[in-house]
């Protein structure tokens, strides 16, 4: 049952900070309210004050240039990212992992801002944010940082967000060239989340590999790079031998638990396979990507 709290509604994210930092002992912000909601009546949070930023237009916008990249506003949701021709043409990753994502009705309502915000290890948008080297705007009244994705999450279910901040901006760099990402999970009901996801993104020159990052969700108390397996693969000519040992690199080094749904072992088992697949595939798609 959720417990009473006082709903406040902002007229803009300016107001919105404001009202933040009066209450940031005992606050939440609220936006499509797919997650909060879900542990408010678990009982597991019960806020004094709920902020809405559902609705403030000058936070709703998903925008891209060739400099500064792709920027998505924090009341930005997934049904608009994934039907984003911005998005299928400059990031197919994002759009592609965002058809994968729940169902119509959750990505119709819950915001990209707001899964980051939540630090669930199985989200899928980190991974493939990550991999591309995103980086969120936080905001408070009293100013703006930038903090790479890469490092948001210090353990499970949490950010480096103070309780006077909130996501204003998700920061996607433009590519490189000859650079391409791609994104699998592995779920047993459809629109559900992953048992095991793993992003990929390398940048080739050639048939070697110039950059590479591996990221696993669900496979670690937080979202993850693998980073032995990116070893594995930075300045080597990539072949499926090499795929290979990358597979087998990320599975060792990463910390699925065991539960009801998977055993551990199983889990890297699928760490191993999907790393292998993804970093082919991303090979083969960067090699034609200009
Ligand atoms: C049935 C179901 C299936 C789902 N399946 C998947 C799935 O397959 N993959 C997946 O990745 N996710 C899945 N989800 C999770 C879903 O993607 C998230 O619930 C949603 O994106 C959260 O966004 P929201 O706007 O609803 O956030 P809210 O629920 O409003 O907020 C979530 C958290 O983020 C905070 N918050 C919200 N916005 C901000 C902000 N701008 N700055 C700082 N903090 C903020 C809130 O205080 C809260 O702690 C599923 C959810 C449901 C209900």
């Amino acid at each position: 049952m959720i417990t009473d709290f006082t709903y406040l509604k902002p007229g803009s994210m300016k107001e919105a900070l404001q009202m933040l930092k009066e209450h940031e002992e005992d606050c939440k912000i609220i936006c499509g309210g797919q997650s909060l909601l879900v542990i408010m009546r678990q009982g597991l949070l019960s806020p004094e004050y709920v902020i809405s930023i559902k609705g403030l237009k000058d936070a709703n916008y998903l925008t891209y240039d060739a400099k500064d990249g792709l920027k998505i506003g924090a009341t930005c949701t997934h049904r608009t990212l994934e039907h984003s021709s911005l998005a299928k043409e400059k990031f197919p990753a994002l759009a592609e992992m965002e058809e994968k994502l729940a169902s119509i009705q959750v990505r119709n309502w819950g915001t990209v801002a707001g899964n980051l915000a939540h630090g669930d290890p199985a989200g899928d948008p980190a991974p493939v944010l990550i991999a591309m080297g995103a980086s969120v705007k936080l905001g408070s009244a009293s100013g703006e940082r930038i903090v790479p994705l890469d490092g948001f999450y210090p353990d499970l279910f949490e950010t480096v967000m103070n309780h006077d901040e909130l996501i204003l901006e998700i920061q996607v760099p433009t590519r490189p060239a000859r650079t391409a990402t791609k994104y699998q999970k592995f779920n047993l009901l459809d629109s559900d989340m992953g048992l095991i996801g793993v992003a990929v993104t390398v940048t080739m020159d050639g048939d070697t590999c110039k950059d590479a990052r591996v990221v696993l969700g669900s496979a670690a108390p937080t979202v993850i790079r693998a980073r032995e397996a990116e070893k594995v693969l930075v300045g080597a000519k990539l072949d499926d031998d090499l795929f290979e040992k990358a597979g087998v690199a990320a599975a060792a080094e990463c910390s699925p638990v065991s539960d009801i749904h998977a055993s551990e072992e199983y889990r890297r088992h699928l760490v191993s396979i999907l790393t292998k697949r993804m970093a082919k595939a991303a090979c083969e798609q960067a090699k034609i990507s200009g």
